[in-house]
């Protein structure tokens, strides 16, 4: 499913450059990072393996939001760290658009016919104001993106086993979108988990991307310690990137 190219993780077959740091290339969040001098030169040496430009690329400043910015060819004004966003589009040629990750699933897009990509950042916040049917519903305004050319890549995050929430998470989600059996079950102790990838998914579909279209890695933060996780105690952050053709 995976290939590994020096501590970063990518998903053959998936149709844009794309790239996952893992915590074998170590922390990206310059946040309260004893040393950014390293964080820098590590987002360097993702940028060299997916292959980018750091100094171009666009950064996510990421509040748990349904956010998303554009940035198309007529308009490319843009600058490295974008506050306040949950989701990067953008059609320009070469352009790389970057998200900052621990549990929290990174979702790339891609519309191979109008040469557009999409970056989002989905954690339960931004998953109940629909930062994945904004991501499509504004690659449609902006670039006319038809949602049934999208391919979507639903990357690594915890998974529905091992994240349980309470009933101030479990409860506005069903109300909101309904069909909770799709994301919602209940352990031993009969309090909910919450498998995000899955209502991504539904998400995705609602908002008119095919089924087909739409894959997972299946990798779990918690379990699986290429990934940083709260949820595990590998406190720091990973980063997506997707790069526009
Ligand atoms: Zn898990």
């Amino acid at each position: 499913m995976s290939i590994e190219l020096a501590s970063v993780v990518i998903v053959p077959g998936f149709p844009a450059r794309h790239g996952f740091s893992t915590t074998a290339m170590g922390s990206m969040g310059l946040t309260g990072s004893p040393d950014p001098k390293s964080v820098l030169e590590r987002r360097q040496r993702l940028a060299a393996e997916v292959g980018f430009d750091l100094n171009l690329a666009l950064f996510a400043v990421q509040v748990h939001s349904a956010s998303v910015k554009t940035f198309s060819r007529t308009h490319p004004q843009g600058a490295q760290s974008v506050l306040d966003t949950d989701a990067l589009g953008t059609d320009l040629p070469g352009q790389a658009l970057v998200t900052y990750h621990a549990d929290c699933f990174p979702v790339l897009f891609a519309d191979q016919r109008r040469g557009v990509v999409a970056a989002a950042h989905a954690g339960w916040r931004g998953s109940l104001k629909g930062v994945v049917s904004q991501t499509v519903q504004a690659l449609h305004l902006t670039f006319g993106t038809d949602p049934q050319d999208l391919e979507v890549l639903i990357g690594p995050g915890i998974c529905g086993r091992c994240y349980e929430v309470g009933a101030e998470v479990a409860q506005p989600l069903s109300a909101q979108y309904g069909r909770s059996e799709r994301y919602l079950a209940q352990d031993a102790g009969g309090r909910p988990r919450l498998d995000l990838a899955a209502l991504t998914r539904l998400q995705l579909e609602d908002a008119g991307v095919p089924s087909a279209r739409i894959r997972a890695a299946g990798w779990c933060t918690k379990e699986d310690d290429r990934w940083f996780s709260h949820r595990a105690g590998r406190p720091g952050r990973f980063l997506a990137a997707i790069v526009a053709p």
